[in-house]
């Protein structure tokens, strides 16, 4: 698929990588359906889109809601004349160890459920509802080709401190190749994106010695940009040969 013919949903869209795939897409050309629970982000996002060549609108959505994710699919079919992209980037971390033994009481303390609960809501169960609420649609209406990227992440092969993490990213990536395999008869492909170290807000809000600390174990030396993340989106969007992979890019990084 073009870039230009891209007609989707971007979620996560108002910051961090979001931000530039949505802004990336619409210099391109393309309609972009800009999704995410923060409203002043998604605002100057549209006023940073509003001369580019393409056509950007915003849904204030939380993706782990069904009905709002039914309302944001429903709206950007309907504005757009119909969908045939979406690209699952809305994130959130929550990180903690399994158990933790409180150094001056002795205590032993486990992950409460609602931290291992909100991260898979959010990272998992909310790209599940956007792609099953589009492929519905797509599928219903005859209207492939069609194309799904999912953002996970290399923490997708187990991150001390980030059991919920990890679990919500490694079925990301798992899924992506079972979509892949049941909707490819429609038309539909779907890969994903697992970035490493990235710059974005999300990676800002670390402590810096553990910032230096995460650089000095990537190969590269360095933290990768939300443009060098958008090189992967871009290529699984435009290579209509490449469903149910995803592509590391970590700078060499392993965990
Ligand atoms: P970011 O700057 O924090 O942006 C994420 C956006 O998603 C924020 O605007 C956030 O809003 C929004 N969001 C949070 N919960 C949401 C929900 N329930 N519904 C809709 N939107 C929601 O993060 P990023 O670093 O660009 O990360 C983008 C994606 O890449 C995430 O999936 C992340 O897990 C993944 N990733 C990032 C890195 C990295 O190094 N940065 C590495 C690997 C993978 P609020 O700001 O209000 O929470």
């Amino acid at each position: 698929m073009k870039l230009e013919n891209f007609k989707g949903v971007v979620t996560g869209g108002a910051s961090g990588m979001g931000r530039h795939f949505s802004l990336a897409l619409v210099q391109a050309g393309a309609h972009v359906a800009a999704a995410d629970v923060n409203e002043e982000g998604l605002a100057s996002l549209a006023e940073e889109a509003r001369d580019l060549p393409g056509k950007l609108i915003t849904f204030k959505t939380d993706v782990s809601n069904e009905a709002d994710v039914i309302g944001l699919v429903g709206g950007a079919w309907e504005a757009f004349g119909g969908l045939n992209g979406l690209v699952n980037n809305a994130g959130i971390t929550r990180d903690g160890l399994l158990v933790k033994t409180d150094r001056e009481t002795g205590l032993v303390k486990g992950m409460p459920l609602k931290q291992w609960q909100q991260v898979l809501d959010v990272n998992l169960t909310g790209a599940f509802l956007c792609t099953r609420e589009l492929v519905q649609r797509v599928v219903e209406k005859k209207a492939g080709p069609a194309v799904i990227v999912n953002i996970s992440s290399i923490s997708r092969y187990g991150n001390m401190g980030q059991g919920n993490y990890t679990a919500a990213k490694a079925a990301l990536a798992a899924d992506t190749e079972v979509w892949a395999k049941e909707l490819a008869r429609y038309g539909i492909r779907v890969g994903c994106v697992a970035p490493g170290f990235t710059e974005t807000p999300m990676t800002a809000a670390m402590k810096p010695e553990m910032l230096e600390m995460m650089k000095k174990s990537i190969p590269l030396g360095r933290a990768a940009s939300p443009g060098e993340q958008f090189m992967g989106v871009k290529f699984i969007i435009e290579c209509d040969f490449f469903t149910g992979r995803t592509i590391d890019i970590d700078g060499g990084m392993r965990l």
